[in-house]
């Protein structure tokens, strides 16, 4: 389909398609390891900010298994590296996990890595510690099978994803500590390749106004009542907001409403909305925010339109201030990460995979949407049980995505360039 150029090739062809073909033959030969992992690293509680016990438990791991590097950064992502050469792979498994509010709806103890029935069960089993455990056991095939050549991979377990999606990689890329030219998203993907994802960001509308005693309402200027009908605006503006048919289309939602003033017999003299939005293609924080405020001119309601920073300290104690704009990105069919994750699923399972999207938000927004670093995904279990009670991911899943992650870098070196 895609003729591979001579030049590009590491080794004879024969030789890798025969690597290929054990590559799967091996990820199931390491099926108990990966399992004895995930199940170990689902037991160890990591919520967001408070990763250090799971960052430290995969370090040991990597250790265990012969990375060749491995170490922290400093907010706390733990980044391992397979091979020294030249060409730089990423993969990138979030290892924070949201909390469990009501255990009466999980029918086992979501932090002890139950196995029935070929399932791993627990908080974080498919979101995402399944990635993590497949691509540290890929690292070990890749050595064990000599598919290192001319290359370095790094597996990063990232960290805050739940609470700030792409923080952790907006710190790495933007403090240079790693320079790839290619990162694999393992976020559930159902073993599908997603290419892109609606982007999102939070919007603050703020109104002031003057406050007076209640009982005298006239004397005042009510900034309640002012910025109310903003809410039904941002209502209409939702049904208008459009999209293209691989992302589908941008949402908007107020889904908080605050008043401050001296007392609850007085004129509040500050009201607030806090507005989820979902970017579909094309739409940025600036599209975004401008419509809000040309929304507001037009309806002759005066408040500020703003974004909030997020400012909450890793583990590591590092506060990294990141505005909470988590841009859209979608790769071009045709990319040539695409096409690598497409080689690779060929290679291993002799099929191409399906290509996809993403309901959800991943770091994909600041490795792609952010920085500019070509990106794709595919991942073990399915999207719909992230953060869901009963939480599972299915063994066999962890297994062929631990094959096809030890197969993309190579795809990835020897994919043609020709650019889209
Ligand atoms: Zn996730």
């Amino acid at each position: 389909m895609h003729p591979r150029p001579a030049f590009l090739s590491p080794q004879p062809k024969t030789r890798t398609a025969v690597k290929y073909k054990s590559i799967h033959e091996a990820a199931h030969a390491h099926q108990e390891d990966l399992v004895a992992f995930l199940r170990d690293i689902v037991a160890v509680p990591s919520p967001s900010g408070g990763e250090e016990s799971v960052a430290r438990r995969i370090a040991a791991e990597m250790e265990a298994v012969g990375f060749d590097e491995v170490k922290f950064d400093a907010l706390g992502n733990v980044l391992g590296r397979m091979g020294d050469g030249p060409r730089v792979v990423a993969f990138d498994a979030h290892i924070d996990t949201v909390d469990v509010t009501d255990r009466d709806q999980w029918s086992c103890d979501p932090f002890t890595g139950k196995l029935e029935d070929g399932r791993i069960y627990g908080r974080g089993a498919v979101d995402q510690k399944a990635g993590m455990a497949g691509m540290v056991y890929a690292a070990r095939i890749m050595k064990d099978l000599g598919l290192l050549d001319g290359l370095q991979v790094w597996m990063v377990g990232s960290v805050m994803e739940e609470d700030c999606d792409g923080l952790c990689w907006h710190h790495i890329l933007q403090e240079k500590t790693l320079t790839p030219e290619v990162v694999v998203s393992t976020e559930p993907t159902g073993l599908t390749l997603c290419r892109g994802q609606r982007g999102r960001m939070e919007i603050r509308v703020t109104a002031r106004g003057r406050s007076c005693h209640g009982s005298a309402p006239d004397r005042g200027d009510n900034a309640a009542t002012k910025l109310a009908p903003a809410c039904l605006l941002i209502d209409e503006l939702n049904e208008r907001l459009g999209g293209d048919d691989f992302l589908g289309k941008g949402t908007c939602c107020v889904t908080w409403f605050g008043v401050e003033g001296p007392s609850l017999c007085a004129v509040p003299d500050k009201a607030e909305l806090h507005i989820d939005r979902r970017l579909a293609a094309g739409e940025t924080k600036e599209s975004a925010l401008a419509e809000v405020r040309e929304l507001l001119a037009a309806a002759g309601i005066e408040a500020e339109v703003w974004m909030l920073t997020y400012e909450v300290p890793a583990w590591t104690g590092l506060v990294y201030p990141m505005e909470k704009y988590y841009p859209t990105w979608v790769m071009p069919e045709d990319h040539p990460a695409v096409r690598a994750g497409v080689a690779a699923h060929e290679a291993v399972f002799g099929a191409p995979p399906e290509v996809s999207r993403w309901t959800f938000s991943t770091n994909g927004v600041a490795i792609n949407g952010l920085h500019g670093v070509p990106c794709i995904g595919f991942g073990p279990g399915e999207e719909r049980m992230a953060h869901a009670a009963n939480e599972y991911v299915p063994v066999d899943d962890v297994v062929k995505a631990c094959a096809f992650y030890a197969a993309f870098p190579q795809t990835w070196t020897t994919t043609d360039r020709g650019e889209s």
